[in-house]
């Protein structure tokens, strides 16, 4: 039988009898009701859950947007698939010994409700505005950075205050008891993207390491079920940044958050693509579970100071500041691209000094370092410090270029518009694919070389293309993508398709 997603009632259903089953690792609480009277239902999953909130706790949100219903359904997975497994999984039962899961499946149940039985695109909650309209956004209703507006039609509609709705209070109200969340993931729809938090004025901040190392190491995770990879993008100045978040609610509380984006719908065919959502993001969910511990007060202290003390072509030195502690030793990771993860894969040394040397790199390379301090006998491992960021020297008889394309180089040749293509050098959005209006459309660039020695040999040669999409993530995978190099005086015609 076709499998569908759950009603707000079913999943009710569902989380009272996990909890008559496995009276010891689950247990549901309402957090508060919603204007249309419905609870707002809380998870606590542990091991010997009655000790639940002595332990570092991970805070799961979903469905915060009422149209955003793959949250509620893998927070319901989710809690299904370590019920099932935790006996026979030792990962698993491990995870959930030192560290507690609190889960919100559904925080805007009667928008939920509203969009499976009548509007399936609503967004907001159901307060009555008054005036004829309905609903707050809830993810523009929290306090850091709220901004008033008055529109109340809107799609992104405030509230008339912080915290006005029940739902954002019930949110509240639970996280300003827990202090042993240390980190909270609000899961909507779409985009396949982690969106860390940031300080809302861009205030220093030591975390920004950690916060896309989590994401990157959930990435791992997700990649090795389905081969996707999410794209992680932390919002920076200028970027017009979120105001009233939940997110940012959270990380200005101290705990690490994010936001991640599921799928490339609000409601995906369930069969086809919310099946292969729910099992790539579980995963992941299980380590960042895992990840709760390593930022408690009770974890390690981040390592002070971690930079580079002197790099060559081949060898770098790196050094940092710690207390010394016999129980303590460092983890030492090394990739060559930003946002990789830090596991078993890219672990570069371990070492209980204060400095580590690295040899064997690549000239001209760039890479990445991260530091970790781990407690021998628990494991537990500390926050991450500051990324290290360098580029090793070129050998005397090297040199590097990098080129880019002139603006007035670049531009797509579209089948349908042969007369027109030449127009579309040097504008901003290049159109690369297939429409039913333009056809088959190429992006063409040509790349001025003459910078390089005419008789230099050319060891190795990188061409990179960033392409967007409309959430400003990088694209995943979109068919085949090819590339070709051409002699510009075999083209004779920019504007002949052939
Ligand atoms: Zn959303």
């Amino acid at each position: 039988m076709k499998q569908q997603y759950k009603s707000y009632e079913e999943s009710k259903e569902f989380l009272f009898e996990c909890m008559k089953n496995y009276p010891d690792i689950i247990t549901i609480q309402s957090i508060g009701k919603s204007w249309e009277d419905r609870d707002i239902l809380l998870a606590t999953v542990s091991l010997n859950v009655a000790y639940a909130n002595l332990k570092p706790a991970l805070l799961f949100t979903g469905t915060v947007h009422a149209r955003e219903w793959i949250g509620n359904e893998l927070g319901i997975e989710f809690i299904d698939y370590i019920l099932k497994n935790y006996k026979n999984n030792p990962e698993i039962l491990k995870t959930i010994t030192y560290n507690t899961l609190y889960l919100v499946p559904c925080l805007n149940p009667d928008g939920f409700e509203y969009s499976r039985t009548h509007f399936s695109f609503w967004r907001k909650n159901r307060r009555n505005n008054g005036d004829g309209t309905y609903g707050v956004d809830l993810n523009r209703n929290f306090s850091v950075g709220y901004n008033k507006s008055k529109h109340t039609s809107s799609n992104v509609y405030s509230g008339p205050k912080p915290f006005s709705e029940p739902e954002t209070r019930a949110i509240k109200g639970f996280v300003d008891t827990h202090p042993n969340i240390t980190i909270a993931l609000d899961y909507h729809s779409q985009g396949n993207v982690f969106f860390p938090a940031h300080k809302f004025n861009h205030e220093m901040e030591l975390e920004g390491t950690d916060l896309n190392t989590l994401c990157a190491n959930m990435n791992y995770h997700i990649n090795k079920i389905t081969g996707r990879r999410y794209g992680i993008n932390r919002g920076k100045p200028p970027t017009k940044l979120i105001s009233g978040s939940g997110r940012e609610y959270y990380y200005s509380k101290g705990i690490i958050s994010a936001v991640v984006e599921v799928g490339t719908r609000n409601i995906p065919d369930y069969m086809q693509n919310m099946t292969e959502s729910i099992n790539e993001n579980i995963p992941a969910l299980l380590y960042a579970l895992g990840e709760a511990k390593n930022y408690s007060p009770h974890s390690p202290q981040r390592v002070d100071n971690f930079h580079l003390v002197e790099f060559d072509a081949h060898g770098c030195k790196l050094a940092w500041d710690y207390p010394e502690d016999p129980e303590i030793y460092f983890e030492i990771y090394k990739n060559k691209n930003n946002k990789m993860a830090c596991n078993d894969a890219s672990l570069r040394g371990i070492t209980s000094g204060h400095e580590f040397i690295d040899e064997n790199l690549d000239s001209g390379t760039m890479y990445f370092y991260y530091i970790r301090a781990v407690h021998k006998l628990s494991q537990t491992k500390s926050p991450i410090a500051p990324k290290v960021k360098f580029k090793t020297l070129l050998e005397d008889n090297e040199f590097s270029r990098t080129i880019f394309p002139k603006k007035s180089n670049v531009g797509y040749v579209a089948q349908k518009s042969p007369e027109a293509n030449i127009g579309h050098f040097g504008v901003n959005s290049l159109k690369v694919g297939v429409s039913e209006g333009r056809g088959i459309c190429y992006c063409v660039m040509q790349i001025d070389l003459d910078s390089i020695p005419k008789n230099a040999q050319i060891v190795d040669a990188k061409f990179s293309l960033y392409p967007l999409n409309r959430v400003s993530a990088k694209i995943e995978k979109y068919g085949e993508w090819s590339l070709s190099i051409m002699d510009s005086n075999t083209i004779a015609d920019i504007r002949d398709f052939d």
